[in-house]
Order: structure tokens, then C-alpha cells, then sequence
């Protein structure tokens, strides 16, 4: 099936990855509709990609070794054991990960997106209309522009989603990640070669090392925990949001800061204590599955389609597999509805997967935490397999294989 006029709305990760599987797909016409007017390279903080995920994609044509990234070998977990520096280890694991900044993996997509695909910055589409062989997107100043397929790549609040499934919005988890990147990366133990979980009663930290673009590397942490019952907040959290650094509030920042001085290692707890208030920021957790990932020529992909809580440390992987199946499926299809249907069953059992794996792990690990101070390698073992639910290592932690059989 060749030709066509494909609008994708959102132009972050699943966007430029879906604009470059509409054009290998043999569209005829793609427009990426990103709501931002800035370049988007700034944005965020760590993401890491799981190695044998990561070469599934590069097989694929979707990221390339270029991209500046850290390795991650082994994942250490800790507690805080009176003051010794480090804290005592409960567990470690392998973690062949790989640690990118954020910025520079979209900077690099964006750069595969071919020049004819029209990227518009600064276009916000605020509502979208199915008809019976298209759909209509509407501006913010009313405009409207009709195509024959409309993808929506447009997150976790997508309006795409809303026309295709009204009311389908995310679930707040009931906790939050407080995110920073502190520039300070002296002393890592194993010379920043291990991601790090500190944990304590009713959360974790998860913390390493990424590329800072310049040569360097900064250090990126992310700490889950449930927010204090400050007036207002938790009915606020419920409606999806973040909280960039002007929103928070000394006293969510206080009790977190609290937490880290009390429950943190000494080393760790000055790492992130003295991160720049600057970069830090909150991003809620939610839980968001959908019926399927296609409604008549409406499409999503990425965390428009499924939010899995980040414990799983496979959003982006799954955002970038979507884009590669909906290439494979536009490859193989010779109308609009088997590449859709085609694309639907394909993506659609993995992202519900993917979702219930997450809110068990963040279940283990944010919201009913075992006794750490107890916790030793045999145990742990066994409470990692219990919320990885198996043992072979095909849970789809790190992103499902791509191919069936490992599924
Ligand atoms: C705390 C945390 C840690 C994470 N860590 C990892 C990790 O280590 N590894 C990993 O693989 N994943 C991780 N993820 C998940 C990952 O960040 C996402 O799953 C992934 O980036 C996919 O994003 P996306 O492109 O679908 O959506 P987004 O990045 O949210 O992009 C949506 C885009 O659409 C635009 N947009 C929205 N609405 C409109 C509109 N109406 N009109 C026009 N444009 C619009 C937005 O401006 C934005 O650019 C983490 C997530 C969180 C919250």
C-alpha cells in the first residue's frame, strides 16, 4: 500500500520514529504536528535502553551507534547502613542497559526524520475528527487540515486518544518520581559503570550516569515515593500533570529532601541533595491501557497508546518498537485497514503486557516495600523473580523482544 497523507501529532521520541516508519512505509505526504515551539532537545533527563532491545532497533534502522550513551552493566541495590558511605548492599543484578540523555536521543531521531516529512513546531492540535476514509485535525486557532491517517504520538494526555476512546484517560499510581540531573559525578563507585537503587521503607532511587552531550557525563537520578498529604495536592496529581521546578512547592520539596537525609546513604544523599534545584522536577506515575491501538484511520503510538510506570525501564524502547511495527505492518498491507488491523495485533497484547508488569513492580517497590533491612541476595532473588514473574529473563523488563519466539 503506497501513497497518502499521514499527519502525526507529536513530534517527541514516538513521533519523529513514527514519521520515519510512515515515510519507509511508502507514505506519500507526512506532516509532524508537535505542539512545542523550541527545539525539544533540552527536554528530560535519563533514559535507558535495554542492550538487546537496543540492537533489535538499530537491526531495524531506528537508532544508531552514534548517539552518545554511557554503559550500564550491573544494577546495585542498597540501604542505608548507619554511616557507611555507600550503605550496605541488599542485592544486585545484571542490568545491560544503555544510559542516554534524553535530548540527545530525540536530537538524533529527529536528524533520521527525511527532509520532505513537513516537522511544524508550534502547532497545537487541540481536538481530532474521525470521517469515514480520514480524519480532520483542528488548531488552536481553529484551522482545520484533513488527511487520510492521523497518528497520534502526542503522550500520555493525547487528544488523539480522546477522539478515538473518550474518556480513557491515565490513572495516577497514588505516588511520584522526583527527577533531577546534578553535574556532580566525582567518586562513583566502579567508575560510574553501575546503575544504583537506594532503597528505603516505601520507595527506591534509581540512580546513574548519562552522556551530557559536551563529552562529560551528569549524573541522573530518579526517587519514587508518595507524596506528603499536602492540601490540594494528591485530587491535583489524579488530573495528568507534571510539576516542573517553578510548581513545586517548598514543602513537597522539604519532605523529599527530608526523606533522602534520613533514608539515603551519606554519599548518595549528598549526590542528590546538592543537585540544582533547577533541574529537578515531579512527574506523577500513571497506568494507561487502551481497547486497541487503532480506530478507523486513527492511530497511536508511544504513551499516547500505553503508559507503563517507568520501573519497567521500557517506555521508550516500546515507543520505537511501535514505529517499527507500524512500518512492518504498512509494508505488508495493501489497504488502510489491514495495515491498522495488522498494526493493532501486533501492538496491542504487548503494551497491556507492559502495563500490568510495571504496576507489579511498582507495587514491589514503591507501594508495599519488603523489610530492606532483612533483605540479603537469596532473598532478594527470589523477590525480584516473584515481581518479574519468571525466571527466564522473557518478562519484558527492559522492553519485549521483538522477535515472537522470545517474546
Ligand atoms: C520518571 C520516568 C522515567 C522514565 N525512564 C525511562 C527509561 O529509563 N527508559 C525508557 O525507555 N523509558 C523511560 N520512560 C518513559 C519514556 O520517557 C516515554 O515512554 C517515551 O519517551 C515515549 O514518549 P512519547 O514520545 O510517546 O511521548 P512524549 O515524550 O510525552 O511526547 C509527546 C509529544 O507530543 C506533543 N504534544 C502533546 N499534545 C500535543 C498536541 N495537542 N498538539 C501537538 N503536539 C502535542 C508534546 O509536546 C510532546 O513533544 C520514563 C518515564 C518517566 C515518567
Amino acid at each position: 500500500m503506497r501513497g497518502g497523507s499521514i499527519a502525526v501529532v507529536g513530534g517527541s521520541i514516538a513521533g519523529c520514529a513514527a514519521a520515519l516508519a510512515a515515510v519507509r512505509g511508502g507514505a506519500e505526504r507526512v506532516t509532524v504536528l508537535e505542539r512545542a515551539d523550541a527545539e525539544l532537545r533540552d527536554r528530560g533527563v535519563g533514559i535507558a535502553l535495554q542492550a538487546d532491545r537496543y540492537e533489535e532497533l538499530r537491526a531495524a534502522g531506528y537508532v544508531t551507534p552514534e548517539m552518545p550513551w554511557a554503559p550500564l552493566t550491573r544494577r546495585v541495590w542498597s540501604a542505608r547502613d548507619g554511616d557507611a558511605e555507600y550503605g550496605r548492599a541488599v542485592g544486585e543484578q545484571p542490568f545491560p542497559f544503555r544510559a542516554y540523555s534524553w535530548g540527545s536521543l530525540w536530537s538524533e531521531l529527529r536528524r533520521r526524520v527525511p527532509e520532505d516529512v513537513d516537522y511544524r513546531s508550534g502547532a497545537v492540535v487541540t481536538t481530532v475528527e474521525a470521517d469515514a476514509d480520514g480524519a480532520s485535525v483542528v488548531f488552536g486557532d481553529g484551522r482545520r487540515e484533513r488527511f487520510d491517517l492521523v497518528i497520534g504520538a502526542d503522550g500520555y494526555r493525547s487528544v488523539v486518544r480522546e477522539a478515538m476512546f473518550p474518556g480513557a484517560r491515565p490513572a495516577y499510581a497514588g505516588y511520584v518520581g522526583w527527577r533531577g540531573t546534578s553535574p556532580d559525578v566525582t567518586g562513583l563507585p566502579s567508575e560510574g559503570r553501575d546503575a544504583h537503587n537506594i532503597v528505603f521503607p516505601g520507595g527506591h532511587c534509581m540512580i546513574y550516569r548519562i552522556p551530557d552531550g559536551k563529552g562529560a557525563h551528569v549524573l541522573n537520578w530518579v526517587l519514587y515515593t508518595s507524596p506528603p498529604r499536602i492540601d490540594g495536592l494528591h485530587p491535583d496529581l489524579r488530573t495528568p500533570t507534571s510539576l516542573p521546578p517553578g510548581r513545586l512547592t517548598s514543602e513537597l520539596t522539604g519532605h523529599l529532601r527530608a526523606l533522602v537525609a534520613d533514608h539515603f546513604p551519606p554519599f548518595w544523599a549528598a549526590k542528590v541533595l546538592s543537585t540544582p534545584a533547577g533541574t529537578t522536577f515531579i512527574q506523577p506515575i500513571y497506568d494507561l491501557e487502551v481497547p486497541h491501538y487503532t480506530s478507523g484511520r486513527l492511530a497511536l503510538v508511544g504513551d499516547a497508546a500505553s503508559v507503563a510506570r517507568p520501573h519497567i525501564g521500557g517506555g521508550s524502547v516500546k515507543a520505537l518498537q511501535d514505529a517499527t511495527a507500524l512500518e512492518a505492518a504498512w509494508q505488508d498491507g495493501g489497504s488502510w485497514k489491514e495495515i491498522l488491523e495488522s498494526y493493532d495485533t501486533r501492538r496491542g497484547p504487548v503494551g497491556a503486557a507492559m502495563v500490568g508488569l510495571a504496576r507489579r513492580m511498582g507495587a514491589a517497590q514503591v507501594e508495599r516495600t519488603p523489610d530492606w533491612s532483612s533483605m540479603e541476595q537469596s532473598r532478594f532473588d527470589a523477590w525480584w523473580r516473584d515481581q518479574n514473574q519468571g525466571s527466564d529473563g522473557r518478562s519484558g523488563f527492559g522492553g519485549h523482544s521483538m522477535k515472537p519466539a522470545d517474546g
